[in-house]
């Protein structure tokens, strides 16, 4: 794990459904990410790869009690958004 970055409250995402914490991005491998809670190991994460916010949504949706209206359609801007957030980060590095 090399790190992490947060979303940015911009983006629309759903929290976490255990917790109710916003997710967070956190490196795995060099070009591997995870979409995951940062409150817990045990609470939902993606699968280290892409950064998969469909998959973490899909996961993610509370069934009664959605707090955040996550638009499908929108998901391809959020993860160019996320992946300049990204870019941002390693050139700190
Ligand atoms: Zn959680």
């Amino acid at each position: 794990m090399r790190g992490f970055i947060t979303i940015p409250a911009s983006v629309s995402c759903a929290v976490c459904k255990y917790c109710g914490a916003r997710p967070i991005i956190a490196m795995a491998e060099i070009g591997e990410y995870i979409v995951k809670c940062p409150n817990s190991e045990g609470h939902y994460q993606t699968e280290p790869g892409l950064i998969d916010m469909d998959d973490w949504n899909l996961h993610n949706i509370p069934a009664a009690n959605r707090q955040i209206d996550v638009a499908p359609g929108h998901s391809s801007e959020h993860f160019f958004f996320l992946n300049g957030a990204i870019m941002s980060l390693e050139n700190i590095d």
